[in-house]
């Protein structure tokens, strides 16, 4: 079940919300009581409540706002058991001041900002034994795989039917972000989410509409394949959006999740992956190396560009692909009018300037040698792009020699011009002629600085969008054998990359 956090600062809007949420189907609201400007008045905001609620009154320590003294707080956590709440979140340490009464369920809550604890079973124990629990709550922050791996395997522990109690597991933050959707396939009863992308009341806590609709939360169960994208930042991935969707239209019991894996730790999920019924990896920065040695299959461009942007772990293996530099060809030899069977490539021959020697550029330049291109590489860094061009047996320049290089394409694959340092380019429009190809991988924007320039000089632009598109259509064959949408993939990227810059 999905229980929406109220928190509001108005008793009115409160009860304003609790009617639109039961309206629109919500089943449970947990009301934070400690959010309102004025001393709560439960008088107003339980009678004739249109769900069941429950009531929280959350201290500092704990992630509140509480700004009255603890006697106060206890008496109004009582005088809403005494009024029939639904349930009281009640935290472990003051669990034996507020004592059962009527029908009222008790909710016994831990949370720790900082860490998992080392002892969460002793703590869990405890909770269980001492506190008369009808439902257990713990909240912990994972900072690490580990910790992360930790948190479920305890919530697979914690919830076996018959045993204890139902017990709710959440990891907060970026990290602990898979456990509030997971937790479903593992046995956690509830997940908590928020109505409002204003309200963040809890680090990392979703929108129920997200929850609902990209995670399709209320249909994932123990059977339900796990697939995700690791990468550290994480929080502007679109990969999630366009996977799930390609789940959803496809009716597969699936689910893609953002993983936030710190510098190092990839290798780590890749070991404990079984435990998660993970099926599949997107592989972002800074990882697309790392996982390298993980791998006991791979298709030869990985070893050959030293990238893996996709895992398939499938009868005990795990097999990596580079989807990147099967799709930036296609979509620049499609652009250059070729792509069909039987044609020459128009690739063939033709001199490429590459810039940037970083993971897309080495899978960019790959993928166009294979295509038949002569592709020189240039870096800011010129030990950087000599050493890929000797890996991938290419030329390479100066960086300031860009300027002049003349070439029939110009691939910019550096992030200059990404969101939001939108009006910067890598290269000035004095190096861009009538005629030439111009191709962009970066795909925030659209249409970027360097490709309107390319349009302005008479260059065809090509965007990094198409590119994303058709990696993404590549790894999600590889995932499930079947081809999706690229028309709904481009109308679902749009629409975000519109969002995230307003
Ligand atoms: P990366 O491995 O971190 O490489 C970044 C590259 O950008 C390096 O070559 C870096 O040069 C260069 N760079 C950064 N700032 C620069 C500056 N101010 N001036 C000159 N060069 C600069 O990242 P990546 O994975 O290759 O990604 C690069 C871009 O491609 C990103 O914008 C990413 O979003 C995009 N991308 C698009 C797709 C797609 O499907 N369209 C797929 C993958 C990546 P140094 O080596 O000197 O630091």
């Amino acid at each position: 079940m999905i229980c929406v956090t109220i928190a509001c600062g108005s008793h009115k809007r409160m009860i304003s919300e609790m009617a639109g949420l039961a309206e629109a189907g919500i089943r449970l609201v947990e009301l934070r009581l400690d959010f309102l400007r004025k001393m709560p008045d439960l008088g107003r905001l339980l009678p004739n409540r249109p769900l069941p609620v429950i009531v929280a009154v959350r201290r500092k320590q704990d992630g509140g706002l509480w700004s009255y003294d603890e006697e106060k707080r206890l008496l109004l956590l009582r005088t809403a058991i005494i009024s029939g709440a639904d349930y009281i979140d009640i935290e472990a340490d003051i669990a034996a001041k507020v004592p059962r009464y009527g029908k009222t369920k008790r909710l016994i809550s831990y949370h720790n900002f900082e860490r998992v604890p080392e002892d969460l079973d002793a703590l869990y124990e405890k909770i269980l034994q001492q506190t008369d629990p009808d439902v257990i709550k713990i909240a912990v922050t994972p900072r690490s795989i580990g910790d992360l791996f930790r948190l479920f395997t305890f919530m697979k522990k914690v919830n076996v039917p018959g045993r204890g109690k139902p017990t709710v597991v959440i990891g907060m933050g970026e990290v602990g972000f898979p456990t509030r959707v997971l937790g479903r396939k593992f046995g956690v009863p509830m997940t908590y989410a928020t109505f409002s992308p204003q309200r963040l009341v809890t680090p990392g806590i979703p929108f129920y509409k997200d929850l609902r609709d990209e995670y399709r939360y209320e249909s994932i169960n123990a059977e339900t394949e796990v697939y995700g994208v690791i990468a550290d930042p994480i929080a502007h991935s679109l990969s999630p959006l366009i996977h799930n969707a390609a789940f959803a239209k496809a009716n597969l019991n699936k689910v893609y999740l953002p993983f936030r894996v710190p510098a190092g730790e990839a290798g780590e999920l890749i070991e404990k992956a079984s435990s998660l019924d993970l099926r599949g990896l997107s592989v972002t920065i800074p990882h697309k190396s790392d996982v390298i040695p993980k791998l006991t299959r791979m298709d030869p461009a990985v070893e050959e560009i030293g990238a893996c942007n996709t895992i398939v772990f499938r009868d005990s293996a795990t097999f990596g692909y580079n989807t990147d530099y099967m799709a930036s060809a296609l979509c620049i030899e499609t652009a250059m009018g070729g792509g069909r069977e039987g044609e020459n490539c128009p690739l063939a021959g033709k001199q490429v300037l590459l810039l940037g020697a970083g993971g897309a550029g080495k899978a960019v330049a790959y993928g166009l040698l294979k295509k038949g291109a002569r592709v020189t590489i240039t870096d800011r860094k010129p030990e950087k792009a000599e050493l890929a061009a000797r890996q991938l047996g290419c030329s390479f320049c100066d960086w300031e020699a860009r300027k002049s290089y003349v070439a029939a394409l110009i691939a910019n694959c550096t992030s200059v011009g990404m969101f939001p340092e939108v009006d910067q380019t890598p290269i000035g429009p004095e190096s861009i002629r009538n005629g030439m190809f111009v191709f962009d991988a970066v795909y925030n924007p659209e249409q970027t600085y360097l490709l309107r320039l390319a349009r302005q000089k008479g260059a065809t632009p090509i965007s990094g969008l198409d590119m994303f598109i058709g990696q993404a259509l590549l790894q999600f064959r590889l995932f499930t054998g079947q081809k999706t949408s690229a028309s709904m993939i481009r109308d679902l990227l749009k629409e975000a990359l519109a969002l995230s810059r307003s």
